[in-house]
């Protein structure tokens, strides 16, 4: 069964085609900014304007046509309103005028499913930390359940809005962890982790404060060793509540080597295997919709169309996980 997955949360919009396990294309076009952060209207322009030679892009890689598609899936949510109505919008028009099933499906499951299916991690501890998010989840009770999660300013947009206050181009994440390697003196900067909950703004603020007057590339060290140490704290100990001996890094930060380091200490020290989803399924893409869609539709008729609205705020725990069982 071919499925066709739209991904339109944020930044970027993505198709992918997924023939049952096999990913035959994903394609993306991100919006950037001309300045500062994410514009939700700007992003969703750039949505409309891309998406139909995106979705073409995607046909031809795959070297199949419009009716070979059985099966029609999109972000849902959670996500900014304007991205996630263009994308639905988008999705709607395609099943109806081909006259195919369409399923809604949440994004951060899309990334964690998409993440199992690459590494064949069987019941992981996920980290997943991108621009957008930073949560810790595990599969508890036929739910994803959100052990930890940030509670400001996530992991990837602190990295983001540091390295624009220091003059890195964006996005600053990558920039970061190159001058990173050079730093070694580690400069004291706030450890905020409250449960298994973090907390990256004053963090990120002080780093900030510290561009006056200490190396940058001892900034950017310390910045990492701080947060990535409290996302490691974090992800410890949800495995040991939750009973898991896997790891999962996803979202655009997994390509971060530090991070994906620290992580495999831990894991070995605790016996534990620790897997990364490939960089080109690990930030934002259409494939790993079609993925979720494809599993969803294997218990489920696909939905109505009236049930097609996005939901902005839509929590991870709020699905339950059926295919899975
Ligand atoms: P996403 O929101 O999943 O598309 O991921 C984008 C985020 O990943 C941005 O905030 C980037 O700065 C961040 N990112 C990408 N590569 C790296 C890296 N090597 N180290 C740290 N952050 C990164
Ligand atoms: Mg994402």
């Amino acid at each position: 069964m071919i499925c066709l997955g739209i991904e339109s949360t944020a930044h970027t919009f993505g198709v992918g085609i997924m023939d049952g396990e096999e990913v035959l294309a994903n394609e993306t076009s991100m919006y950037k900014p001309s300045e500062g952060g994410i514009h939700p209207r700007e992003a969703a322009e750039h949505h409309s304007k891309v998406c139909d030679e995106v979705m073409g892009n995607a046909l031809r890689e795959a070297e199949i046509s419009r009716e070979d598609i059985d099966l029609v899936a999109f972000s849902k949510g959670p996500g900014l309103p304007p991205c996630l109505r263009t994308g639905a919008v988008f999705a709607r028009s395609l099943a109806l005028s081909l006259d195919v099933p369409i399923v809604g499906v949440n994004h951060c499951i899309a990334h964690i499913e998409i993440g199992k299916l690459k590494t064949n991690a069987e019941d992981p501890v996920t980290l997943y930390v991108s621009g957008g998010n930073t949560q810790v989840i595990a599969l508890s009770a036929g739910k994803y359940r959100v052990f930890g999660e940030v509670l400001d300013t996530p992991v990837g947009n602190a990295l983001d809005k540091f390295g624009r206050k220091a003059g890195l181009d964006h996005p600053g994440g990558p920039k970061v962890e190159k001058l990173a390697a050079k730093g070694s003196n580690y400069i004291e900067l706030p450890y905020s982790i409250k449960g298994m909950d973090m907390s990256f703004s004053g963090l990120m603020t002080e780093a900030m404060r510290k561009l006056d007057d200490e190396d940058l590339e001892d900034i950017c060290y310390s910045l990492q060793e701080t947060m990535f140490a409290m996302l490691t704290e974090a992800v410890e100990r949800a495995m040991a509540h939750a009973g898991k001996d896997e790891v999962l890094l996803t979202g655009g930060v997994a390509a971060n080597k530090r991070l994906q380091e620290m992580l495999d200490t831990m894991c070995s020290e605790r016996d534990a295997s620790f897997y990364t989803v490939p960089y080109e399924l690990a930030g934002d893409n259409g494939a790993m919709m079609a993925w979720l869609g494809l599993l969803k539709y294997k218990t489920s008729e696909g939905d109505e169309l009236e049930d097609t609205a996005f939901i902005q705020n839509w929590r991870t725990d709020d699905v339950e996980v059926v295919w899975d069982k």
